[in-house]
C-alpha cells in the first residue's frame, strides 16, 4: 500500500523499521537510507523477507539536494525523519520540493546553539499547505505520545486543562557507570541546558536541575526527578484549551549526574569547537565518540520505563486529575526487537504516525504537532503495536 523513506539508521530508525515490517500491510515498501551505508545494511539484513520490501541508499540528508535526488528516485508517500535534529529543515526543504509528506520526531535545533524551538519549523505551515503535503512534528514519545495523551484527555475527560505534568523516567541499568539512552549528544545537550517551564501564560527559567522532586512510579517505585525544558511544553502550551501551568520532568540517578556535573566542571560537554593537535574539534562530538553508542544498550539493559502525564482540570464545573502513562520493558523490546526501550517507546509512535498519514487519518495539508490531530486512532495503535497504556483517575499529584 505504502512505500517509506526512512532517514537515519540509528536506535529509533532501527524501531521504526522493525515496527513497519511488522505492519507491513500498509508498509509493503522502505527505502532505509543514512549516512552510514553498513548500518542500513545491518538493518536490511535484519528485516528482509519478512513482508516489507527494503531497500537502503546512502545519503547525507544535511544536503537538500541529494534527498530531493533520493525522494524523486525513489517516490515514497512519506519521509520519516529519524536523523538528528539538525536534519530537520534540509528534510522538509525537500519534501517541499518533491511535494511529499514528513514526519519526525525532534525537532530542529542548529549545531551551534543548543536552543530547540517550534520556529523554525513552523515557518514552513503555510508553504507545506500550499504544496499540499503534511508536515507532522515531535511523533515520538516525548513528544508524540505524551502529546497525544494530552489531546486525549482533553477531548474525553476534561473541559479545560489547567496543569499538565510530563513525568519521563527511566529506570533501566544498562550496567555502565554513565551511558545515554539516545544520541548522547542530543541528550546532553537537553540535560545540561536550563530548565524552564510555562506558567500564567511565560516561561519560567530555572538552573539546570534546580528544581527535584521523588515521585513513585506505577510498576516502578520512588525515584528522583527533575524539572528540564522540553519541547512539547511549547506546543502544548498553545494547544490545549486553559492551560494555567505546564511542566516536565525526568528521572536521574546520582551516578548519571555525579559524571555529567564532572564532565561539565572539565568542558567535555561543551559545543564551542576547540583546537586539538591542529584540528578543530568540538567536545560534546568527541565525549559522544567515547561513550557506548546507544544502539549496543539492548542486550545490557534491565528495567522499566515510565513515560505518562497528569492532568488536572475541570469537567462539567467539577474539578478532576486523570493520569495516564505507558510502561515499557527494556528487556522485553529487546527481546522483540533487538533495542532497548527508549529507542523503542520513540520508534513505535514514529511508525504509527506515518501510518496515520498515509492512511490518510492524519493527512492535512500544513505543518503540526501531534496533539493537534484526533488522538482516538493513535491511542488505538499504541494498544496494537506495543505501547499500552494506564489510566489512574485519583493520581499522586507532584508538589
Ligand atoms: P542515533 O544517533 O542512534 O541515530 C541517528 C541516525 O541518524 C544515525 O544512523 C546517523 O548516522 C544518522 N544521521 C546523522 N546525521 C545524518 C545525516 N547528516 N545524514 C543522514 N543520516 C544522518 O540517534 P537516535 O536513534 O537515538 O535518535 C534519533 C532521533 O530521535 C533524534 O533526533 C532524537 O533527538 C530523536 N528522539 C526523540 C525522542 C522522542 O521521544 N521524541 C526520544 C529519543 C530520541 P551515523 O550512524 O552515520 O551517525
Amino acid at each position: 500500500m505504502a512505500r517509506a523513506l526512512m532517514i537515519g539508521a540509528g536506535g529509533v530508525a532501527s524501531v521504526c523499521a522493525h515496527k513497519c515490517v511488522q505492519n507491513h500491510e500498509v508498509f509493503t515498501e522502505l527505502c532505509i537510507a543514512s549516512r552510514t551505508l553498513s548500518k542500513c545494511q545491518a538493518l536490511k539484513d535484519q528485516l528482509d523477507g519478512k513482508g516489507t520490501e527494503i531497500t537502503i541508499a546512502q545519503l547525507d540528508a544535511d544536503n537538500t539536494d541529494d534527498v530531493i535526488s533520493l525522494i524523486e528516485q525513489y517516490k515514497p508517500d512519506i519521509v520519516i525523519n529519524l536523523a538528528l535534529p539538525y536534519q530537520d529543515l534540509s528534510i522538509m526543504d525537500a519534501c517541499l520540493a518533491t511535494k511529499t509528506h514528513y514526519l519526525d520526531t525532534a525537532n530542529y535545533e542548529p549545531e551551534d546553539t543548543a536552543k530547540f524551538e517550534y520556529k523554525w519549523q513552523w515557518a514552513y505551515r503555510e508553504r507545506f499547505e500550499k504544496a499540499g503535503i503534511t508536515g507532522i512534528l515531535g511523533s515520538g514519545f516525548d513528544p508524540g505520545v505524551t502529546s497525544v495523551f494530552s489531546a486525549y484527555a482533553l477531548k474525553h475527560y476534561f473541559d479545560e486543562i489547567h496543569y499538565i505534568d510530563i513525568l519521563d523516567c527511566n529506570a533501566g541499568d544498562n550496567g555502565y557507570p554513565f551511558a545515554t539512552n539516545f544520541n548522547p549528544e542530543i541528550n546532553i545537550r537537553e540535560v545540561s541546558a536550563k530548565g524552564s517551564y510555562w506558567e500564567n501564560g511565560e516561561w519560567i527559567e530555572t538552573e539546570p536541575m534546580e528544581i527535584k522532586r521523588v515521585y513513585d512510579f506505577p510498576q516502578v517505585g520512588e525515584k528522583s526527578m527533575y524539572l528540564l525544558h522540553h519541547e512539547e511544553l511549547e506546543s502544548l502550551a498553545l494547544n490545549i484549551t486553559g492551560i494555567r501551568r505546564i511542566r516536565f520532568f525526568m528521572t536521574f540517578s546520582e551516578s548519571y549526574l555525579t559524571h555529567l556535573k564532572c564532565l561539565e566542571n572539565v568542558g567535555m560537554t561543551s559545543i564551542e569547537p576547540i583546537l586539538f593537535q591542529g584540528m578543530e574539534i568540538v567536545p560534546l562530538q568527541f565525549l559522544k565518540a567515547v561513550l557506548p553508542d546507544p544502539a549496543s544498550l539492548g542486550p545490557l539493559t534491565k528495567g522499566k520505563t515510565n513515560i505518562g502525564c497528569i492532568f488536572h482540570g475541570v469537567k462539567d464545573g467539577v474539578e478532576k486529575s486523570y493520569y495516564v502513562y505507558n510502561v515499557c520493558d527494556h528487556e522485553e523490546t529487546y527481546k522483540e526487537v533487538g533495542s532497548q526501550a527508549v529507542s523503542y517507546t520513540t520508534g513505535v509512535p514514529a511508525m504509527i504516525g506515518a501510518m496515520l498519514v498515509v492512511t490518510g487519518q492524519w493527512a492535512r495539508p500544513g505543518v503540526y504537532n501531534v496533539e493537534e490531530f484526533d488522538p482516538d486512532a493513535f491511542m488505538e495503535a499504541l494498544n496494537q503495536w506495543g505501547l499500552p497504556w494506564v489510566e489512574d483517575f485519583s493520581p499522586t499529584p507532584v508538589e
